[in-house]
């Protein structure tokens, strides 16, 4: 009994000693993210991967998450990775274009790859090498960080019968689809999001994209517009993890594969949770509001809209040969994946709706 005693002294005065020592190698990491904190499934990534890198650290690794409403500077997520303010940030690649024209490639691209040929891409071709490549500038290290899978076209007041009715017509949509908008007449316009609504329902804009019926049923705009068009200009916007490269490099080796696990893991959970949120927000709509009609646009308008953007791709491509190396790589892979999509997913769903 003695004996036991003494070993269990000895083993919480060693308990004690080891304590503080441990308590120092705690690391410490600030993560700032576009979105408020509580706009899921955008906030949910960082939210995730908090909580499993603390449980998988066994608490040795804390990221704290720090939502739009705290920093301010929903476009800033860049420059404060990048000058060290925050060790990791969460946003979408396609808000940098103005630094690099070549961050598109890693949100989406109209016309691009769906959810599951751009993750082919990123993890078993080029993807995530040419990620590294333009991120490096930055001195940040860049990972996916959740995808939407393909957005909706977008909510309409009126019905698009033919490109006259782009003509003046005025629309929220940003990005490189905005852009393809504008040259076919659309008085594209950027209204931040919490005026969306009113904008809608007052005429000031006669239509409008957001993401998907998970996101879209909070904003309420099918109330208000009624003709829901699929989509065609955001396929697989995929979300972003940032890292400053400097701190990156000064965790343990266990500490890199924890992180780099879990943002796997919390980036695959994202497209699960949107994938469901949509399906049971779909569900919803069409029944509390029948007179909704899902639209595909004409033909002509994406024959048109496709002409477009492969015009401004191989425009912006003519100007910056990384980026026309980028193109070329998307173009290259997803010609070969597409083929596999269609006599996989795409036949398979064609053939089970023939027999329902
Ligand atoms: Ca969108």
């Amino acid at each position: 009994m003695k004996f036991i005693a003494k070993i269990a002294v000895a083993a919480a005065a060693l308990a004690m000693l080891a304590s503080p020592a441990m308590a120092e190698k705690v690391v410490k990491w600030k993560l700032a993210e576009t979105w408020p904190s509580t706009l899921t499934p955008l906030a949910s990534p960082p939210a995730n991967l908090a909580k499993m890198v603390k449980e998988m650290s066994g608490g040795t690794f804390i990221i704290k998450v720090e939502g739009k409403e705290k920093h301010k500077a929903p476009l800033g997520i860049l420059d404060m990775v990048k000058g060290g303010q925050y060790q990791m940030g969460h946003s979408g690649s396609y808000y940098w274009k103005g630094k690099d024209i070549s961050t598109i490639f890693f949100t989406t691209i109209p016309f691009g790859m769906t959810t599951a040929e751009q993750y082919a891409w990123f993890y078993y071709d080029d993807g995530m090498k040419y990620m590294q490549q333009v991120y490096d500038k930055f001195k940040v290290l860049n990972f996916p960080g959740g995808n939407t899978g393909v957005q909706m076209g977008g909510w309409f007041k009126k019905e698009i019968n033919s490109l006259d009715d782009l003509k003046g017509l005025k629309m929220r949509i940003p990005g490189l689809a905005g852009e393809v908008f504008a040259k076919l007449g659309v008085n594209v316009t950027n209204i931040p999001a919490g005026e969306l609504y009113t904008s809608l329902d007052r005429g000031t804009i006669d239509a409008l994209e957001w993401v998907g019926p998970g996101m879209d049923i909070k904003m309420g705009f099918h109330k208000i517009a009624p003709y829901y068009y699929t989509g065609w200009h955001e396929p697989a916007s995929e979300m972003q993890f940032l890292i400053n490269k400097r701190a990156f490099e000064k965790l343990s080796a266990e500490h890199k594969a924890i992180l780099l696990t879990a943002m796997k893991a919390a980036a695959a959970d994202m497209y699960y949770e949107n994938f469901a949120a949509s399906a049971n927000a779909w569900e919803k709509m069409k029944t509390d509001f029948p007179n909704i009609k899902v639209k595909t646009f004409p033909l002509p308008v994406l024959k048109a809209m496709k002409k477009a953007t492969d015009e401004l791709l191989d425009s912006y491509a003519a100007k910056d040969p990384q980026f026309k190396e980028i193109l070329e790589s998307e173009r290259r892979f997803m010609k070969k994946a597409r083929q596999w999509t269609i006599i996989s997913d795409y036949k398979y769903i064609q053939t089970s709706m023939e027999v329902e």
